[in-house]
């Protein structure tokens, strides 16, 4: 007969479910929230506060994240900061889609989170109608400080995201939404 031990008498440490829900996890966590590599998606005048922010008074390194990526394929935290066109939407998308996972978005400012003041034809009203945003900086444009505070928001979902997150059915469900299959 074979006795399958239940949850509560699994041995903890190493061996234990315990150690790879728990300690494993929380370091993997530690060592990604503070080696973030943001590609910056800049298209218009919130890009400019972020090399304000990348500047030496705001030190955007301070948070590990001084090494910016402009390759989809070696970055892990899309920025999108200032108008997106309609016309710039595939792209945005492709960047996106390019990116390995595990990786986050930030919406920075109002025209990436909403269309801010064009609530035009041509201006997607938020970038979140085509790819998943995970943090939305809000202001026209925000100032370096906020911008920081996005970062650190995002720092606290990379730092307590479990490591199945990405492959459970609730991440599957938004692929599935946003057509990412
Ligand atoms: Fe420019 Fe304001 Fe739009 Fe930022 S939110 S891109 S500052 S208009």
């Amino acid at each position: 007969q074979i006795i399958t031990p239940t949850v509560a008498e699994m041995p903890e440490g190493i061996t234990g479910q315990g150690y790879f829900a728990t300690s494993f996890d929380k370091a993997v966590g530690l060592a990604r929230k503070n080696s973030l590599w943001p590609l910056p998606f800049a298209t218009s005048c919130c890009g400019i506060e972020f090399m304000a922010t990348m500047a030496s008074t705001y030190d955007l390194a301070r948070f590990g994240s001084e090494r910016l990526s402009f390759s989809p394929r070696q970055s892990d935290l899309l920025m999108v900061m200032g108008t997106v066109a309609k016309k710039m939407g595939p792209v945005l998308r492709e960047v996106y889609i390019q990116m390995a996972e595990p990786k986050w978005v930030i919406a920075v400012g109002a025209c990436a989170s909403s269309g801010g003041i064009f609530d035009t034809y041509s201006v997607l009203q938020g970038i979140d109608r085509i790819i998943p945003v995970d943090v939305y900086v809000p202001g026209c444009p925000p100032r370096p400080e906020q911008i920081i505070d996005g970062i650190l928001k995002i720092q606290e979902l990379v730092g307590n995201e479990s490591l199945r997150r990405r492959n459970s059915e609730a991440y599957n469900d938004l692929m599935k939404k946003y057509n990412m299959e």
